[in-house]
């Protein structure tokens, strides 16, 4: 519930009215702190509710300061790469404090400045602003930073994939060094915790898992297999040549240490890593991973949890997890910084009850691959079967998430030919 994280009914009033009924996952974990005045590291990305877990804690806090903004300053500034990002942040203000009467400003380049030096003129409670046209408009006087209370920086991966470092660099130096900083990035490169290390103080650190909105970008296939065939459907899957890097999910460090062995007898160039390996065995595979030197990792979720690597291709789900989040969080790997990719999921008798429970999650079925050698046909129609626990309103909807990305995408479908059940 909103009302327990402690928001006041101004904005309440608005979530209820943006049909909100429930608070997301970021939005549970950042809230209460960035309330308390707290600096904020969240890894998140679009689609999972991060720009009401910040702006809400914002409008909060200005609407309980009621300070007015001086002649062209701003109190609060959210620092965003697009200027689509930013007229969409623009409107999420707008919607949430649309009961607290505060003034916003919106700046991007590409179109005539006037009418944003007029808004900007009187003072702004949160300004938006890309970086170029900002700068422009701090350099042409339009604007100063100085009384800037709140600053977020929105996107820092795409900021800096953009070539925007210099221009966030030179904005930051026009900030209070005292205020509270919120940074968000959906990955975690180098060049940004970087970043976050000198522009963050005492902060708090709140990662989610990927959205609803990433599975959509990612191919998923399920293929049925009996336990004992798993290894040999492995070494099938990873003779296809599209399979540039790859890594293949167990359930147990055991299994991961049987799946790199078989592997490696067979010839493919194989790394492993998970909690029985030491510290330095992991930095090598992970090392060799990273240069391209081994083509296929094989973890378990607790050792691949915040490792961060780009390029991955395939995620081969050797054994399906019993918690649908490390399904999500597990295929997420492959849809990094806007990439797409395949997660190929073999799934044994034993399973089909985590693979129900997974669609249930992902609010889509998971299409068949039938025409693979060792497609198991019991499995397959043990899985079509209506079981005890599928009532009509409990199989996996086909559509994206409700209320969910707002980006208009649909859910990627099976593709003929691939066999998929009836739907339910
Ligand atoms: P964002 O990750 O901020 O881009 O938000 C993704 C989408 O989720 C937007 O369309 C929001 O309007 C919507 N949204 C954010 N929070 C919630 C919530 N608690 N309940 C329902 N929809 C939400």
């Amino acid at each position: 519930m909103f009302s327990e994280l402690g928001l006041i009914e101004p904005l309440l009033r608005a979530l209820a009215s943006e049909g909100y009924t429930a608070p997301t996952p970021i939005q549970v974990r950042a809230i209460p702190p960035l309330l308390r005045g707290r600096d904020l590291l969240g890894v998140a990305q679009t689609g999972t509710g991060k720009t009401a877990a910040f702006a809400l804690p914002i409008l909060q806090r200005l609407a309980e300061a009621r300070r007015r903004p001086g002649p062209r300053a701003a109190l609060v500034l959210v620092l965003t790469p697009t200027r689509e990002l930013a007229i969409q942040i623009g409107d999420s203000f707008a919607a949430y404090g649309r009961h607290l009467g505060l003034k916003r400003a919106v700046v991007y380049g590409g179109v005539g400045q006037n009418p944003q030096v007029a808004a900007l003129a009187g003072g702004s409670d949160v300004l938006v602003a890309t970086p170029g046209r900002l700068l422009d408009l701090i350099h042409q006087r339009h604007v100063r930073l100085d009384g800037v209370q709140t600053f977020v920086l929105d996107e820092a991966d795409r900021m800096l994939d953009m070539g925007f470092i210099r221009d966030v660099r030179a904005i930051i130096a026009e900030l209070p060094v005292r205020r509270q900083t919120l940074l968000f990035s959906a990955t975690m490169p180098a060049a940004v915790a970087g970043l976050a290390e000198s522009i963050l103080r005492d902060f708090e650190r709140v990662e989610v898992t990927p959205s609803a909105t990433t599975v959509e970008r990612v191919e998923q296939r399920v293929l049925f297999v009996e336990r004992g065939d798993k290894r040999m459907l492995l070494t099938e899957l990873l003779k296809d040549r599209a399979v540039g890097r790859a890594i293949v999910f167990t359930r147990t460090k055991h299994g991961a240490n049987r799946v790199a062995e078989h592997l490696e007898k067979r010839g493919v160039s194989v790394g492993a890593i998970h909690g029985n390996k030491s510290q330095s065995a992991r930095q090598q595979a992970l090392a060799g991973f990273r240069a391209g030197r081994v083509r296929t990792l094989v973890a378990t979720d607790i050792a691949a949890r915040g490792i961060d690597i780009e390029g991955i291709t395939h995620i081969i789900n050797f054994d399906l997890p019993n918690e649908p989040e490390s399904y999500v969080h597990r295929i997420g790997r492959t849809a990094r910084a806007g990439a797409d990719g395949v997660a190929l999921s073999m799934c044994d008798a034993d399973e089909v009850v985590h693979l129900r429970a997974i669609e249930k999650t992902i609010r889509q079925a998971v299409p068949v691959d039938d025409a693979h050698p060792y497609h198991a046909a019991a499995i397959a129609r043990l899985y079509s079967a209506p079981s005890a626990q599928r009532g009509p309103s409990a199989g996996p909807r086909r559509s994206p998430r409700a209320g969910g990305s707002g980006n208009g995408k649909v859910a990627r479908h099976s593709r003929p030919g691939h066999g998929r059940r009836p739907a339910a």
